[in-house]
């Protein structure tokens, strides 16, 4: 009981700083093409990610929980992705949003040279949300299986499909 009892403390601190962190997950102020049109869609007052405490787009990787790759990665840009990663202070998620961060998207054909084809190619992901582009609801279905990633709680449940 000794042992244990401070490890069981420490664990529920960790639950605590979790669920802080899940309900105040800020975004990188970042978009690389048009997918980054349907990110901003969801922070205006149809789709208002405000519900989920994601509103506050950062201009700062240092001060930024989570980056949403929302375009296509040009060899040119790649670099420029990474460094803001790495910039960024742990923990830290990142979304590949869109066909492009996933896989390359439209643009990817034989013998192209300038596109990366994925941006788990250079960073970690953690969600992919596909579509060319997705729509803001599947920014806001990312954002809750990050938050339940972070809590090991769905927070709105899938309704069950009745075919
Ligand atoms: S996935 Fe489609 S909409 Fe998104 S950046 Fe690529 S081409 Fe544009």
């Amino acid at each position: 009981m000794e042992v244990r009892g401070p490890l069981i403390r420490f664990g529920l601190l960790e639950e605590l700083l979790n669920l802080a962190r899940a309900n105040s997950l800020w975004p990188m102020t970042f978009g690389l093409a048009c997918c980054a049109i349907e990110m901003m869609a969801t922070t205006a007052a149809r789709f208002d990610l405000a519900r989920f405490g994601a509103e506050v787009f950062r201009p700062s990787p240092r001060q930024c929980d989570f980056m949403i790759v929302s375009g296509t990665i040009t060899r040119k840009i790649a670099p420029v992705v990474r460094t803001l990663y790495e910039q960024m202070a742990s923990p830290k998620w990142v979304v590949a949003f869109g066909n492009c961060a996933i896989s390359g998207g439209p643009f990817v054909f034989e013998n192209q040279y300038n596109i990366i084809e994925g941006v788990d190619k250079i960073i970690p992901v953690d969600v992919y949300v596909p579509g060319c582009p997705p729509r803001p609801e599947a920014l806001i279905e990312a954002l809750l299986k990050l938050q339940e990633k972070l809590t090991g709680v769905r927070r709105f449940p899938v309704p069950e499909r009745r075919w």
